[in-house]
């Protein structure tokens, strides 16, 4: 089966993040449970990266399965303009209650990017519609926002984006806060552009693809104060810490900040089908209630709203019970006390941790392309473990079903790779990047 896999993707698959000329031959999987993917041949492979950030309460988690089966037979899909059904409905009523107080409107899209987009775009024409337009985002050095347009001009300039950069709009630019000081200069931009300025936008606590690096409470809500008080929107991408990540449901709630658009996507689902959402005050929702129709929002996505994608979304929600409470306070801990004994083992720069995200800062070169990354990647690989480090910042996100005895081999892994341990040469490229 493997054999007939690889001869047609190697033939007609253009995969993600992926230099097709040096990249060995993808790993074809069958099947996926728990922590667990299983490839073709039945071997397994812990996934302590959670598919790219997504699985939440792990792989084919009966409920939401059969929850998406259900869904699927009785009604699979439906324009969401001029239509509603129970899952879009029952969804927004579910998040609007976990979410931070006074985000009350939920506009649904595809995945992280497009929610990111919907959140500048309903921002932007907030301020026009009320007759005051405003044209100038800030943004976060390092930050990744996704790969489409307007996120792509959110996020940090570098090897993802330089081919684009003269069509990227300008964005304000405000320092990192886990390495500058950002609400001085969140200052002096409100002071000198403040009357332009319609959204700071951030991840909030931890800047996640730049290499998990995580961020003070105390300067949210100093951003939160400052663009408050200048009427600027703050916009909280949420779409890796969102659900549980960082412990609390949302990263917000863990600094009591509520923000005017919260965007939502990887965990959503439990991260078993695409979909996004922005989250917006009733404020921004009314700035576009108008007998002029063109205030309208004009956006939308062919599968907006698709009610399986919700259906899946709604049994995840229920299963952030006590249980999973607990579990990831246990995660937390895990890490806490593997991330104690690292820090300071050769090779081991610094150590981060925000609830069940834990990263490991080597020594070696930054950046996206370091390779050092791409050789611990290989070699964690060739141990049943999927890591995926983010240039020299080798990090773990686990779905919350991981058992302590899982993240011990995770930890193991690494710990082997600093004491020398490497792959057996698999040709040239080695495992791609992000
Ligand atoms: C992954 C991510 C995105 C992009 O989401 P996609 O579903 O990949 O488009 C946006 N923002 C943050 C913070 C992310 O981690």
């Amino acid at each position: 089966m493997s054999d007939s896999i690889l001869q047609h993707d190697v033939r007609h698959v253009w995969h993600p993040y992926t230099q097709h000329h040096q990249a060995p031959s993808p790993i074809p999987i069958a099947r996926a449970n728990g922590s667990w993917l299983f490839d073709t041949t039945g071997r397994p492979i812990l996934d302590a990266i959670s598919s790219w950030w997504v699985t939440t309460h792990g792989h084919c988690h009966p409920s939401i399965v059969s929850a998406i089966a259900a869904q699927a037979a009785t009604l699979d899909q439906v324009i969401f303009a001029g239509f509603t059904h129970e899952p879009a409905a029952a969804l927004a009523a579910a998040l609007v209650e976990r979410l931070p107080a006074g985000l009350s409107r939920i506009f649904y899209s595809d995945d992280g990017s497009t929610a990111v987009e919907v959140a500048i775009k309903l921002s932007l024409q907030s301020f026009a519609n009320d007759g005051r337009p405003r044209r100038l985002i800030a943004a976060l050095e390092n930050a990744y926002h996704g790969d489409t347009f307007g996120a792509m001009a959110a996020g940090a300039r570098g090897v993802f984006t330089h081919m684009y950069e003269p069509l990227l709009f300008d964005v304000a630019r405000l320092p990192d806060p886990s390495e500058g000081d950002t609400l001085t200069a969140l200052d002096a931009l409100i002071a000198s552009r403040g009357h332009e300025l319609a959204a700071v936008i951030v991840e909030p606590l931890v800047l996640g693809a730049s290499g998990m690096r995580v961020w003070d409470e105390a300067v949210l809500q100093g951003i939160r104060t400052r663009t408050a008080a200048a009427g600027v929107h703050l916009i909280a991408d949420e779409v890796m810490t969102g659900f549980g990540r960082t412990g609390p449901m949302f990263a917000c709630g863990r600094a009591g900040v509520s923000p005017d658009l919260l965007c939502m996507s990887k965990g959503l689902t439990g991260g078993v089908l695409p979909l996004g959402a922005t989250a917006a005050t009733e404020t921004i929702f009314d700035a576009f209630r108008s007998d002029d129709r063109r205030k309208t929002f004009f956006h939308g996505h062919s599968y907006t709203a698709n009610p399986i994608a919700c259906a899946a979304a709604l049994a995840s929600l229920a299963l952030f019970t006590d249980e999973c409470d607990q579990a990831r306070a246990r995660i937390t801990e895990t890490h806490r006390q593997q991330l104690a004994s690292l820090q300071g083992t050769a090779g081991v720069r610094a150590v981060r941790q925000i609830g069940t995200v834990a990263a490991v800062e080597l020594d070696a070169p930054a950046g996206y392309l370091s390779d050092i990354g791409r050789e611990l990647a290989a070699f964690s690989l060739q141990e049943g473990v999927l890591l995926r480090p983010l240039g020299n910042v080798a990090y773990c996100l686990p779905p919350y079903c991981t058992s302590n005895a899982e993240l011990d081999r995770v930890y193991d892994v690494i710990a082997r790779f600093l004491e020398g341990a490497r792959a057996a040469p698999i040709g040239s490229g080695g495992p791609v990047d992000d």
